[in-house]
């Protein structure tokens, strides 16, 4: 059984092309973070060495093996802390491709976060890309394939993982992770269609901790003044350095506020996101205009993406504060 939540298109052609024998030596998994590429990665790791007959069983030895990431033929290659995933990086995967299968049948070789190979890497896998030895699975993840070198692109088969429909987030946080409906709904709304966002959050109890803290900082940077958004700014940026998903977690989050005060505004309340914190964004929505909301929600996404493209981190930020819209009447 694939393990996989939803994706049932890419799952099938996945499926198919191994039964066939005609797998490409390289896919590239392409959606935002935690919507199920590594769950696919490893799916389709253990599809490729699962000792039953229904691959994968994800029961096996091998099976549950490579889903604890403990079987020596499967390597997950990431950034690891650093800013780029360097050449050294790929030189050691290069080496231990050469090398026949310990364990299982192939040996399969993960990059995560391909966009954040460093050029020299990039280049260096070129020849790997094109012609993997034998037995060998080359498996790319990115959020963003805009920052891929067009000659590692065209050299992978690119598959795109969206976003999944919310409800089908929720009943499997039901189903399978027998999540109360109510939390269900919430973790679902909150995810944005990313199961893994939503189950890691389950299994998490830090996370509504974190997550009231960062709506509340949220609430209070909207009436505060220049300075403490700017020493904000100032402590994300610090932030970003060690840990660039906390806080894109942070921008994530704000995203979805503002664009739950458009739904408010726009009277499609049935679609927010943060429905445990309905009265709040009833009253934060009285105090601005439309089209303040609508640009601060730009700004979010252009802060985003550059971070995303390794813009200095504190200038983005500085930036996003100027940006927040003046309250009605403040
Ligand atoms: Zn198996």
């Amino acid at each position: 059984m694939w393990q996989v939540v939803g994706h049932e298109t890419i799952v099938a052609l996945l499926d198919n092309s191994l039964k066939g024998g005609n797998l490409s030596h390289a896919y590239l998994l392409v959606g935002p973070p935690h919507v199920g590429k590594m769950t696919l990665a490893l799916n389709l790791a253990q599809a490729l060495n699962c000792q039953e007959d229904q691959k994968p069983c994800g029961t096996c030895t091998s099976c549950q093996r490579i889903a604890g990431l403990r079987h020596a033929d499967i390597q997950v290659i990431g950034l690891d802390g650093r800013a780029e995933i360097g050449i050294d990086q790929i030189r050691e995967m290069e080496r231990s491709a050469t090398l026949k299968p310990f364990e299982g049948r192939n040996r399969v070789f993960i990059i995560d976060g391909a966009e954040h190979l460093s050029t020299e890497a990039a280049n260096c896998l070129l020849k790997t890309l094109e012609e993997p030895p034998p037995n060998v699975q080359l498996m790319l993840l990115a959020v963003n394939e805009r920052l891929l070198l067009p000659t590692v692109l065209s050299r992978c088969q690119k598959l795109e993982l969206r976003p999944l429909p919310t409800p089908v987030v929720e009943r499997a946080l039901i189903e399978h992770w027998e999540a109360a409906p109510e939390l269900a709904r919430l973790l679902a709304r909150l995810s944005s269609g990313c199961p893994g966002w939503a189950v890691g959050a389950f299994h998490d109890d830090r996370i509504p901790g974190e997550r009231a803290s960062r709506l509340s900082a949220l609430l209070q940077l909207t009436s505060v003044g220049r300075a403490e958004r700017f020493a904000y700014a100032a402590q994300l940026a610090s932030q970003f350095s060690k840990n660039r998903e906390a806080v894109r977690e942070v921008l994530s989050l704000w995203v979805g506020w503002w664009r739950d005060l458009l739904l408010i505004k726009g009277g499609c309340h049935d679609f927010i996101i943060n429905i445990d914190q309905e009265a709040t964004l009833y009253n934060e929505a009285e105090n601005y205009h439309l089209t303040g909301i609508k640009g601060f929600i730009e700004s979010l996404q252009q802060a985003v993406e550059a971070l995303g493209r390794n813009a200095n981190p504190r200038l983005v930020l500085e930036v996003l504060m100027l940006n927040i819209p003046q309250k009605e009447g403040g």
